[in-house]
């Protein structure tokens, strides 16, 4: 009973202080280190893992069960530890009975500290979105991660997993009850011959033999196959099988407009569409309904007008390809003839120091050597970095405006910006650019208000 007290009343400190959600479970587990053992929870707690869209995933998830009249217990702030998650849940317990007041609690969890987590929290479903290459410097190699988040799948947890990702996808080769979601809609598929920085897809990862892919949606996720061991991607329960006028078709029947029509959205809404179904029991058509037109809180995107040009900024990560190859194909498939791309890099990580800047070379940066791209501007303490990238992606120099200075940097885009303007940074460098943002941004746009 004292711990849930004691976590409950350092949290209320913490809160008026502005401090995180980390710290009062932290301190509880180190006067009570069992404490999380004995709470009861609810049968389906959820865990959502992996290198790519926990975040966004679990947002969905927590959508659709609150949609159709759950009560939901989530870690939304995003303190994904173990720490954390102890926070989450002695916060939210009765001090008596110990039992958590919610219908589903959703976790999302990090990768690497689920086998420390889910020691005393055990998921009834855990959802793996994918393993990709992701801060290096904090993570290693990503088949490294595999390892790692091996030891925190406990037994008798049903796995939920993306079928067209072999590297996270293998983990359901020796569990029957595994679940599977994919992406099959012909639209979201690669082009051939797009040139990738790094191919992590190239060799199966169960015999190490050459990998076979009938279509790519995105780096190595795609429908694989190994002709050596026979390994495949398995069948899913639950897809995104076509895209038209921007919107998605789910399981051939159901259709919902997404936020953005990518190939990244399309894997988390396939990956919450089928926790919402198989793991938490929501009618298909009702969790369809609830993803309808959703748009993201956390402002992934941000729509902006400057100095007449429409803008969007998408947020990223650093040390991590992913995301900003999703931004490229986002940009490069606007139905704007110019683009013009801001690339700010300027602090790799707000709880480390770094200056590893490989993941630049592991972005498809080529790619923006395509006509359409009108300038490519570079800011952030990495902007000369940034720019050596790009010319040996092949970007026109001519093209690129290197400003490292972040205040320059909204001069250059107001001087030399053509066309549509595509933003991308890391949620670490968010701000530098959305805040300078608000003294530029036209306002009252077709109201007649102050322009
Ligand atoms: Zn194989």
């Amino acid at each position: 009973m004292l711990d849930i007290i004691t976590c409950k009343i350092l949290r209320f400190i913490g809160s008026k202080f502005g401090r995180g959600s980390s710290l009062p479970g932290a301190l509880v587990r180190k006067i009570w280190p069992k404490c999380m053992a004995s709470i009861k929870l609810p049968d389906k707690v959820i865990a959502v893992t992996g290198s790519n869209g926990k975040t966004s995933t679990t947002a969905m998830i927590c959508r659709i069960a609150e949609e159709n009249g759950l009560k939901v217990v989530c870690n939304r702030e995003g303190s994904n530890q173990i720490e954390g998650i102890a926070t989450l849940l002695l916060c939210n317990a009765d001090p008596i009975s110990r039992k958590v007041d919610a219908d589903v609690v959703i976790l999302e969890s990090d990768e690497r500290f689920c086998q420390y987590t889910f020691k005393d929290v055990k998921p009834s479903h855990i959802l793996i979105t994918n393993l990709f290459r992701d801060q290096l410097t904090r993570n290693g190699h990503q088949e490294f991660v595999k390892g790692e988040l091996q030891k925190g799948l406990p037994e008798g947890t049903t796995l939920i997993l993306n079928a067209n990702e072999p590297l996270s996808c293998s983990y359901g080769r020796e569990r029957p009850d595994t679940v599977y979601y994919s992406v099959s809609a012909p639209e979201l598929r690669e082009h051939a011959g797009i040139e990738h920085a790094y191919d992590d897809g190239a060799y199966c990862p169960v015999c190490g033999k050459k990998m076979e892919y009938d279509y790519r949606i995105a780096s190595h996720v795609g429908a694989f196959h190994c002709k050596k061991c026979g390994y495949r991607s398995p069948e899913a329960a639950h897809s995104v099988t076509k895209v038209t006028n921007g919107e998605f078709v789910l399981d051939g029947e159901w259709t919902i407009k997404p936020q953005i029509a990518n190939e990244a959205y399309a894997q988390n809404i396939a990956a919450a569409f089928t926790v919402a179904v198989e793991a938490i029991g929501i009618e298909p058509e009702k969790a369809a309904e609830a993803l309808d037109g959703m748009e993201l809180e956390n402002g992934r995107v941000v729509e902006f007008d400057i100095r007449g040009h429409h803008g969007r900024f998408m947020l990223c990560k650093h040390e991590n390809s992913m995301a900003y190859n999703g931004a490229i194909s986002t940009a490069l498939n606007d139905p704007a003839e110019d683009i013009t791309i801001v690339f700010i890099v300027d602090m790799l990580s707000r709880k480390y120091v770094a200056n590893d800047m490989s993941w630049l070379w592991d972005i498809d940066f080529n790619r923006l050597a395509n006509d359409k791209i009108k300038k490519v501007i570079l800011s952030g303490g990495f902007a000369h970095d940034a720019a050596q990238r790009m010319l040996v992606g092949g970007v026109p120099e001519e093209k690129l405006i290197v400003e490292p200075d972040l205040d320059k940097m909204m001069e250059c885009i107001v001087e030399s910006a053509q066309g549509t303007i595509y933003t991308m940074t890391c949620f670490t460098d968010q701000y530098k650019f959305l805040n300078r943002l608000k003294n530029y941004e036209d306002k009252g746009r077709g109201e007649g208000g102050d322009r």
